[in-house]
């Protein structure tokens, strides 16, 4: 593979810099190259024919003649090198190959719970992994990083997980460090909620700068986006508002030792106690699913309440970060349109109109993908990145 030393480029921050530009995946001419960097033709032909040899850009469709020969495009080649995106579960892990748009070149779900622990569940993961390479018909060389998300909190700065309650044995486990013992590229970890922020973006929302994504599951937690950045908090779990009071909630005692919280009256499990205690018979919240789609009216009301306590919090949220887009994923999302009313019938009446009048509280169309998707992201914008150009052109 072509490196990009110091010899052929002297001035290899110009290399970057292009870089930089062309991977939004927009064509550019040599001459609009030039007029963005300020760089000189010459040099601009020489970093182009650069990043052409080292496959990390492609000549493109030409733009349209303005008589004489058009001049030759470039944008970044997708193909060029390929990520691993991981999404560990509480049951089921899922590894895909994404190419450096984020597509999923191939993708594999396997029933392997979080619990089994570390090493068994990243061995797998990493046996898993070089089959789909393979499978997706490349060389494990074009790897350059790999994402993964967790169910738990995760600090940033090392990608260690920090006392994950539903992750026996990954308390502080160096997740990056043992994977590079197999696969020496760089290795993103953060939490699920998290990832799916991004994957939610990816998939929807590509140009929105302020967006929440709420996981409504077993627990409830929020990924936020807000000035085009993730914002994780000084120490990884920002969005964590599964545990704020709501005010129905007051005597209901949560897993965390408090009362009261969100999580103790929304979640999946939360809403199957209620409907239990009215005589319903609903085990979890997969039940509480079928009860709402069977037209159950104790099941449409719980849920719908759920929404609204979601909401309360919500809108809190709202005031402070002001977004434009909630969207609501997680396997709860999947009752429909009764937990989104019912989030919609609060944040909309208890917010300042100004924050609401472009606000979308959608569902989420990254769906089942929003965590591998995010997952793969993450892993994008590290390679991506001027810091990480280096590795990739190795
Ligand atoms: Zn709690």
């Amino acid at each position: 593979m072509v490196t990009l030393s110091s010899e052929s480029s002297p001035a290899g921050s110009g290399a970057i810099e292009l870089f930089q530009l062309l991977r939004d995946g927009t064509p550019r001419t040599r001459a609009q190259l030039a007029k963005s960097t300020g760089l000189a033709r010459s040099t601009i032909a020489a970093r182009v024919e650069e990043l052409m040899r080292m496959g990390l850009i492609m000549p493109v469709a030409d733009a349209a003649s303005t008589g004489g020969r058009p001049p030759s495009q470039f944008a970044l080649n997708p193909s060029a090198r390929v990520v691993l995106a991981v999404d560990i579960g509480a049951s089921h892990t899922t590894v895909a190959v994404m190419d450096l748009t984020g597509a999923i070149l191939e993708k594999r779900t396997e029933a392997l719970p979080v619990a089994d622990g570390p090493v068994a569940v990243l061995t797998r993961m990493v046996e898993t992994a070089g089959a789909l390479v393979a499978e997706s018909g490349r060389d494990i060389r074009s790897l350059v990083a790999i994402g993964i998300g967790v169910p738990g909190p995760v600090e940033h700065s090392t990608g260690q997980p920090v006392n994950p309650p539903i992750m026996p044995g990954w308390d502080r486990f160096d997740v990056p460090g043992w994977v590079q013992q197999h696969l020496e590229v760089p290795v993103l970890v953060d939490n699920d909620v998290n990832i799916m922020a991004l994957g939610e973006r990816a998939t929807a929302w590509p140009t929105t700068q302020h967006l929440m994504f709420v996981k409504v599951a077993t627990g409830i937690g929020a990924g936020v986006i807000s000035g085009g950045e993730l914002q994780r908090g000084a120490q990884g779990v920002a969005g964590d508002i599964g545990h704020v009071q709501v005010a129905r909630g007051s005597d209901v005692p949560c897993h965390c030792g408090n009362r009261g919280c969100l999580e103790a009256v929304a979640s999946g499990p939360a809403i199957a106690r209620a409907l239990r205690a009215q005589g319903v018979p609903a085990e979890n919240g997969d039940d509480v699913i079928a009860l709402v789609k069977g037209g159950s009216i104790d099941a449409i009301q719980a849920v719908r309440q759920a929404g609204r306590d979601i909401g309360e919090v919500l809108t809190a949220c709202v005031s402070l970060m002001n977004p434009s887009v909630i969207a609501l994923g997680g396997s709860m999302a999947r009752v429909g349109e009764h937990l989104i009313a019912g989030v919609r019938e609060v944040v909309y009446t208890r917010s300042m109109p100004l924050a609401t009048e472009h606000l979308a509280i959608v569902q989420s169309a990254a769906a089942e993908n929003a965590a591998v998707v995010g997952a793969g992201m993450l892993a994008v914008e590290h390679v991506l990145s001027p810091e990480a150009f280096h590795s990739l052109a190795g």
